[in-house]
């Protein structure tokens, strides 16, 4: 089962992950972007591992809501309000139980998932973090590491897509050829669950 301190421990292994993989994550927002997703969500995670430290929630749901809302509130760009709808929508589906089970945590990250794409109206292959949090949601039945690579090959072929949502759609054609900077940071956040878990 899995309770309040692993969901601390997925949200700082995340905060790290995107903190060593923060000058990557702008590199890739360049050319089909604005250069800034990896300062965006360094200060998003920098914001959530201060309010954990701070109100310390007791349950998983306490956990991912509150990171979700430091997300929506402190990240400007466009993922901000997405990955915040995430964790907030995770989080409510996780409800007040003081454990959770993995199924319990795939089926409330589906809910999370569907929440971000109803929000965002991407669907996958549109060329966003959906096309790595569909696939990781699929695995998670199976394991936390099946996840993590679920995740790792979504982001992977968004490269030959042409984007159809956010800020990368603008430029048509010339997308593609391109990684996508959310479905990367998005396989940053799965992989950490195999962090937090010990896995
Ligand atoms: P901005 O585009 O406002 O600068 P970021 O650079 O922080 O915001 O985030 C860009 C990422 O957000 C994209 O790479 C994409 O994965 C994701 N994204 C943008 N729009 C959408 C959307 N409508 N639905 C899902 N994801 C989206
Ligand atoms: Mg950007």
């Amino acid at each position: 089962m899995l309770d309040a301190d692993f969901f601390r421990r997925w949200m700082t292994a995340t905060a790290a992950s995107v903190d060593r993989e923060a000058a990557r994550l702008t590199d890739l927002d360049s050319p089909i972007g604005d250069a800034d997703h990896g300062s965006n969500l360094q200060r998003g995670f920098v914001a959530v591992t201060a309010a954990l430290e701070k109100e310390s929630p007791d349950t998983p749901g306490g956990v991912l809501t509150l990171a979700g809302r430091q997300l929506i509130s402190t990240v400007g760009g466009a993922s901000g309000p997405l990955y915040g709808t995430l964790l907030r929508r995770t989080g409510k589906a996780l409800g007040d139980a003081v454990e959770v089970s993995q199924e319990q945590l795939a089926d409330a990250l589906r809910a999370g998932v569907d929440a971000v794409m109803a929000l965002g109206g991407a669907a996958p292959g549109d060329k966003t973090m959906i096309d790595a949090l569909v696939p990781a949601v699929d695995a998670l039945g199976e394991s936390f590491e099946a996840a993590k690579t679920a995740a790792e090959e979504g982001a992977a072929a968004t490269t030959p897509l042409q984007a159809r949502k956010g800020r990368a759609s603008y430029l048509g054609e010339r997308s593609i050829g391109h990684q996508d900077p959310g479905a990367t940071s998005a396989s940053l956040l799965i992989g950490a669950l195999v962090e937090a878990s010990g896995e």
